[in-house]
């Protein structure tokens, strides 16, 4: 059961519209541009989107919004719906802004018709510079009072690839001196002799988003558009066309855009790091797109509960990325699979143990009894973390030092007799002696120690590459820095380690499962994983520093 919430701005504003009998149901959309991966931020665009769909039983279309020809590509439109299905939603509808363009080009010829569009002849710095300022008014362009028959004419032969990019433009006639500087003449259509993903090279002239969205909203019965608050401006460009066209009224509404801490959220500059390689690419565990924190290990119900813990504002604000791993922490605590693995390890041998001999230990899969246990072989020679082990232990130091017992985990208690150094100073080998009356669910000990420490048994032991991440950037707001964001990329952000040790079960690990190595973090299979060698990335660490900060949201 999901808590008592008051409701956000949108879901006020819909439930009034439905009370009002305004709309027998709703209609949302999601309209990513196909020029890039999706990330974090359009994640919360989608569930909000979807999840208004899904909450009042209306439906949500998802549109690509492809109107720009040049920067738009397939890869980039199917790696948009891997990404929304992998989130958990299904759209109504799969349209394409493109598949209007005859519609809108129709549009265009009604505007025209009812003296509401002209072509201009001036060049775009000229149209900029007679535009005027915030505090000024603009001038008009001298083609501004074209005929009819004229401007259909000129608007026909645009489209019939009679002039070069950039020589003439359509724009809308509406106001010179207008307060918002985007009602003076906006362009709506522009000549662009470039080839176009879906339809190819049929159209030689493309209308500009402030042309295409509303209508292509209108023409799907969109009832609540929604979209961030930089179009918060555009939103009386987008009624003036519908007003004026005629047609379904949709109507648009804007909320603050999700920012977090430690990264960038434009597409521009993701791709930045994609061709300049400072990531291996979209996907890189690093990234902060969909697919990146996918290959990390993150779950899709992470997300939708990140997203749904930060809500809908109406202000910009920064969300700090640990709220994001709290909310990851939270379903792996519960759900992932508890095993054993070794990150830096160091030899441990157990003097009194039978050479060759080899004991299978019971070790519990998770919290819960119903994740069931497993079994886990124990020999003599085993492998420990290296920060297990202090020659010159510190004050409360409950690992192995000399003299000091420990328990190995769901096995038995060691104590330490001595070590082995190289010539180097390097500790290479720890010797204990073990208590056979002391094993886990059967100890007669009597001896309580107070730590254990994970382990694995040497002649079972699979070797992996484990990839442990950083924050990509070492400032907070990238973004907003001096200079170039790329200057602050954090050099340190992976660590590579490629002897890792892992318990044998972890030889049947698939994609699909999470695991917990224990006292280690939370860890999964990468993609580049093979048979002869396991790699595992690193998903969050199992610090949890948040939890005060999570209660505020
Ligand atoms: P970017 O600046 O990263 O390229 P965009 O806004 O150009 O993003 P679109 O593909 O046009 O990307 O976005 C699709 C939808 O997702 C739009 O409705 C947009 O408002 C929304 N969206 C994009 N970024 C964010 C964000 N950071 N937070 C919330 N919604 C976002
Ligand atoms: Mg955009």
């Amino acid at each position: 059961m999901s808590e008592e919430k008051s409701l956000h701005f949108l879901e006020e504003i819909i439930e009034d519209d439905l009370k009002a009998g305004k709309y027998q149901s709703i209609l949302t959309r999601f309209p990513p541009e196909p020029n890039g991966y999706l990330h974090i931020g359009h994640a919360k665009s989608i569930c909000l989107n979807f999840g208004l769909g899904i909450k009042y039983g209306g439906k949500t279309n998802l549109r690509f919004d492809d109107t720009n020809p040049v920067t738009e590509e397939t890869e980039y439109v199917e790696s948009i719906k891997d990404d929304i299905r992998w989130l958990g939603f299904e759209w109504a509808n799969e349209f394409y802004a493109s598949d209007y363009f005859s519609n809108l080009y129709e549009y265009a010829l009604v505007l025209i018709k009812k003296g509401l569009a002209y072509v201009d002849d001036l060049t775009s710095e000229e149209i900029a510079h007679l535009k005027g300022t915030p505090t000024e008014p603009g001038k008009d362009s001298p083609y501004r009072n074209r005929s009819v028959e004229e401007n259909l004419t000129l608007f026909t032969a645009m489209k019939e690839g009679k002039y070069k990019d950039g020589e003439k433009v359509l724009r809308a006639k509406i106001n010179m001196a207008h307060v918002n500087m985007l009602m003076r003449d906006p362009i709506i259509y522009r000549i662009k002799h470039a080839h176009h993903h879906r339809t190819g090279d049929a159209w030689c002239i493309y209308p500009m988003y402030d042309f295409a969205h509303g209508q292509s909203d209108s023409i799907e019965h969109i009832t609540h558009s929604i979209c961030t608050l930089e179009f918060v401006p555009h939103r009386e460009l987008y009624d003036w066309c519908i007003e004026n066209l005629e047609i379904f009224p949709s109507h648009q509404y804007e909320f603050a855009r999700l920012n977090m801490t430690y990264t960038v959220m434009s597409k521009r500059k993701l791709l930045q790091l994609v061709n300049e390689n400072f990531v291996s690419g979209w996907d890189d565990p690093r990234m902060p797109t969909l697919s990146g924190f996918r290959r990390k290990g993150y779950t899709p119900g992470s997300i939708r509960n990140f997203c749904d813990k930060i809500g809908v504002a109406k202000r910009e604000n920064m969300i700090d990325i640990s709220l994001l791993e709290f909310c990851l922490r939270e379903e792996l605590n519960a759900s992932a699979l508890r095993v054993m693995a070794v990150l830096e390890p160091v030899k441990l041998i157990i003097d009194n143990y039978e050479a060759g001999k080899t004991e299978i230990m019971i070790s519990e899969n998770g919290p819960d009894e119903s994740m069931g246990t497993r079994e886990v072989p124990f020999s003599k020679e085993l492998w420990i973390e290296k920060e297990d082990f202090m020659e010159v232990p510190v004050k409360k130091w409950f690992r192995l030092a000399p003299g000091a017992m420990v328990r190995l985990k769901s096995a038995y208690i060691v104590k330490c007799e001595s070590f082995d150094k190289d010539a180097a100073g390097h500790i290479t080998a720890i010797h204990c002696t073990y208590l056979p009356e002391s094993r886990s669910g059967a100890d007669t000990s009597g001896i309580h120690v107070k730590g254990t420490i994970h382990w694995v048994s040497a002649a079972h032991a699979v070797n992996a590459e484990v990839r442990l991440y950083d924050r990509l950037f070492k400032s907070e707001n990238p973004a907003a820095e001096e200079g170039d964001f790329k200057e602050h990329i954090n050099p340190d952000s992976l660590h590579i380690i490629t002897d890792a040790k892992l318990e044998p079960s972890l030889t049947t690990a698939t994609p699909d499962h999470r695991y917990q190595f224990l006292r280690k973090g939370y860890f999964c299979v990468d993609k580049d994983s093979t048979a002869d060698k396991p790699v595992f990335n690193r998903t969050v660490t199992l610090k949890d520093t948040w939890v005060k900060e999570a209660k505020r949201y």
